[in-house]
């Protein structure tokens, strides 16, 4: 086993079997070899983390630390990170197939980033005096909610853990964190770097497994307060539906089919770049990858022969190697799953102009090449649903209001981008589009302070940003205090 893999579970800072030492495998989607068999948690498992989170929170070892003390800690573990960011990033490349520069020199660094912005965070949770009629004093407490389940997906294995954890525990929650099956070797890690920063037993606790069966009982079990969840539409409308038994506090980060809009009067050369980033980048495995562009039509012919230029320039190869733009998609079945999206297109009467094509490196892995559909309709199955791998789906349209109206028709809600010269148009898309997040002349940007999240459904609640994370990680109590007894 090489340096820096951990197999088993960690709860209460401390390495645990789970019961009859239940494993399964995580692959390395480049070579299709086993990285590591890892412990699997199951009902019984996530009993003894949220035990472990729940005690945590209520001896009060963290929510009364000294919010000073707390902030230091997570800036400790931001130090950590990086001093570990060769590892981690090679643990993330061999777990998710991301070409290794993505994860050393993009994902690693943000991960620190994200816990320093919270750190800030943990002495500034604080409430306001209501100026209220009669002889009271009003004033608002923030507390945490108490244990947050946290369940996230494998595209940014180690982000989405950070984007989680770092604002929960800031706000003096502590938390039970569920990766994702297919990539859970960075997040186990990470909770040992938290104890190593010195964390308390129980503040966090990471918990491999499968999402139906550890998954699910986290989101069941009654000793969790909150499930902060990333992850597909179809799985946002289970857990609503279950943490409803409980009326758990839900926040659901979910699919898109973002669209990014090019006018005419945009850079083009810049636009079709900024296109190209907006659906390959991290194999187009993003949330907010946008994979629905649609252009001008005055445009459109020049706009998807720049498309296709970048496409077949977007290099697939081993992860490792720093030539390598497209890595390996995550797992043979999502693999499929891409595939058949590329089959429906082609089924559906569009045409393929790049890609499109399952490839082998060195005679292995899961790959497929940068794929571009034009003559596109929006009623196609690949301008409607989410595919969550490197395919762009063109399509035309012919003025300022077609342009809203094609952005607006979709159920998804996640981000949007604008390419334009015209200020003000592009003011006013911001202000039009269904959508989270709308990018001007730029895509794919992201920063601790800025929130993150969905309309419609692409769920609710905002990961990021300085309020969105109170409002989300904690409770608003109202206290009155008489002042005339
Ligand atoms: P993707 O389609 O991107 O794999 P999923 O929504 O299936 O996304 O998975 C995201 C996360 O949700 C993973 O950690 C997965 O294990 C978990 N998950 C899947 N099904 C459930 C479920 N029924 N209850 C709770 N978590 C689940």
């Amino acid at each position: 086993m090489s340096e820096g893999v951990r197999t088993r579970l960690w709860i209460g800072n401390e390495w645990a079997d789970a019961e009859g030492g239940r494993t399964f495998a995580t692959v390395n989607p480049a070579t299709e070899e086993v990285i590591a068999e890892v412990a699997e948690a199951r009902a019984a498992e996530i009993d003894r983390a949220v035990a472990a989170a729940r005690a945590a929170f209520r001896d009060g070892s963290w929510r009364r630390m000294n919010p000073h003390k707390r902030s230091r800690l997570l800036w400790k573990l931001a130090d950590l990170v990086e001093a570990h960011a060769d590892e981690l990033g090679l643990t993330e490349t061999r777990d998710n197939g991301k070409p290794y520069f993505e994860a050393r020199r993009i994902d690693v660094p943000s991960v620190a980033q994200t816990l320093r912005y919270y750190a800030g965070l943990a002495d500034k949770v604080q409430g306001d005096t209501v100026p209220v009629p009669g002889p009271f004093l009003n004033y608002t407490l923030r507390e945490p909610l108490g244990v947050v389940g946290a369940i996230i997906p494998w595209n940014f294995p180690l982000s989405m853990a950070a984007w989680k954890v770092a604002p929960a525990l800031a706000c003096g929650n502590t938390v039970v964190l569920k990766p994702a099956e297919q990539t859970p070797l960075t997040a186990l890690r990470f909770g040992e770097l938290a104890a190593e920063a010195g964390f308390p037993p129980g503040v966090l606790n990471v918990v491999p497994g499968f999402g139906e069966t550890a998954g699910a009982a986290l989101v069941r079990h009654p000793g969790v307060d909150a499930i902060s969840f990333t992850g597909s539409t179809g799985v946002g409308r289970i857990i609503m539906r279950e943490a409803a038994a409980t009326l758990k506090k839900v926040s659901l980060e979910l699919g898109g089919k973002s669209p990014n809009i090019v006018f005419a009067d945009a850079d083009l050369g810049v636009a079709v770049k900024g296109a190209s980033m907006g659906v390959f980048y991290g194999k187009g495995e993003v949330c907010a990858a946008g994979s629905r562009i649609l252009v001008e039509r005055a445009v459109h012919d020049e706009f998807v022969d720049g498309l296709k230029g970048l496409a077949a320039k977007a290099t697939v190869g081993d992860p490792m190697a720093p030539t390598t733009r497209l890595g390996a998609i995550v797992s043979e079945e999502q693999l499929d799953r891409v595939m058949g999206y590329v089959e429906a297109g082609r089924r559906d009467g569009a045409k393929v102009v790049a890609g499109g094509e399952r490839v082998k490196v060195n005679g292995r892995g899961n790959f497929v090449t940068a794929t571009v559909f034009s003559g596109v309709d929006p009623a196609m199955t690949i301008a409607r649903e989410e595919i969550f791998g490197p395919v762009a789906a063109v399509i035309p349209f012919d003025d300022v209001d077609d342009a809203v109206a094609k952005a607006n028709d979709s159920l998804y809600g996640l981000a949007a981008g604008v390419w334009t010269r015209d200020i003000g148009k592009a003011h006013r898309l911001a202000a039009e589009i269904d959508a989270g997040t709308v990018w001007i002349n730029t895509y794919n940007q992201y920063a601790p302070g800025s929130p993150f999240g969905g309309y419609k459904e692409s769920g609710f609640g905002r990961d990021l940003g300085f309020q969105s994370a109170l409002e989300k990680y904690t409770h608003l109590k109202s206290v009155w205090v008489a002042l005339d007894r």
